[in-house]
């Protein structure tokens, strides 16, 4: 291995360098990734926008520590191994393998219960210190990751899917679909068109999809969508009334990262149904909570990460069972970030993909 390497280096809100970093040596319990192929996220977006959830108010408070190398949807192969790391996870040196993005502490009380993604003091692969991520040729793993093989037949683009697929496994669980059900996905970017997948294996009566974007609209459609509808030229809220007998859908997952789209959710979900949140915000949502309680009687799931959701991930990409190859745009190469960083921001394309130099 050299010793040193190109990174993408979070500094502060738009303000992430190219920068030559040592090469991370693993050590004992830990293991280092060579990266495959690291995807941008919803998450790293807000980040370089400056997010309040991510820097805080005041410069205090976020839960990015800079300076940290970006990057959490990765995928690699296994570069080198600390004492006792390959017993401890079952690898070898050159195996494909991708790791959860949140490293929990096994010692807080939603640890112990199992709870680890919800883990009081957990670290996050590019957004910690002392996990810094995989926007570079390698990323160290450490000893209380968790760490999940990844099949040779998944193409690179695929294998840093994993992680937003997972999550929106997770999502579809919180869901609690049932056969038959009317559900409604709102916003069809990356994440809102995995759910809608996930969605489709669970067997809803119809399955139907919103996006501002027509482009969009007809990816859902080609997806498996039943019904889309564009929010900002159709009527969503009569429509799917309309679609339900006048009752609203049982499921809504809010996906669009926007204000309104919760608003619109609360309006056409039926009443005992259930809301789903996956989204990260930019801006408060204005809301007549009324809905929830008098009105509707409504179950809000939250949801966060992916527990649960990375083998069947890969199970359901290995059986072609969920399209992300539609989904993703030619990637690009590291010392490009800013071109790549520029895309994700316009959001013409569903996923920006990255190849470490
Ligand atoms: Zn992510
Ligand atoms: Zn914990």
């Amino acid at each position: 291995m050299a010793r040193t390497m190109l990174a993408v280096v979070t500094h502060g809100p738009r303000d992430y360098r190219l920068e030559q970093v040592p090469v991370p040596d693993p050590a004992a319990g830990e293991l280092v990734i060579e990266v495959g192929t690291v995807g941008i996220c919803a998450s790293d977006v807000a980040c370089w926008l400056g997010g309040e959830h991510f820097w805080g108010v005041d410069g205090s408070g976020g839960v990015v520590e800079p300076p940290v190398i970006a990057g959490h949807e990765f995928s690699g192969r296994v570069a080198a191994l600390g004492a006792g790391a390959a017993r401890k996870w079952g690898v070898r040196e050159g195996d494909r393998v991708v790791a959860e993005q949140i490293v929990p502490c096994n010692n807080c009380r939603f640890c112990a219960l199992g709870h680890y993604w919800m883990c009081q003091r957990h670290w996050i692969f590019g957004f910690s210190q002392q996990t810094p991520g995989g926007m570079a040729r390698y990323a160290r793993v450490p000893e209380q990751a968790l760490l999940h093989t990844v099949p040779e037949s998944l193409t690179e683009g695929e294998a840093a899917s994993i992680e937003p697929l997972a999550c929106a496994w997770h999502a579809v669980e919180r869901g609690d679909i049932h056969e038959g059900d009317s559900v409604v996905v709102g916003g069809a970017g990356f994440l809102g068109l995995c759910i809608l997948q996930l969605a489709k294996l669970r067997r809803p009566g119809q399955l139907i999809a919103l996006d501002t974007k027509p482009a969009r609209l007809e990816l859902a459609r080609r997806l498996g969508a039943d019904v889309t509808i564009n929010v900002v030229t159709e009527e969503a809220v009569a429509i799917v009334e309309e679609l339900t007998g006048g009752y609203g859908c049982d499921i809504y997952f809010e996906a669009t990262g926007h204000p309104a789209g919760v608003v619109q959710g609360m309006q056409m979900i039926r009443k005992l149904g259930t809301f789903v949140e996956v989204s990260l915000f930019s801006e408060p949502t204005m809301l007549d909570w009324t809905v929830i309680g008098d009105t509707k009687e409504l179950t809000i799931h939250g949801s966060h990460l992916g527990p649960g959701g990375y083998a069947p991930a890969v199970a359901v990409l290995a059986h072609g069972d969920v399209d992300v190859r539609s989904l993703l745009a030619p990637a690009h190469v590291l010392s490009d970030f800013d071109t790549a960083m520029r895309e994700a921001v316009r959001g013409d394309v569903l996923k920006t993909l990255i190849l470490p130099e």
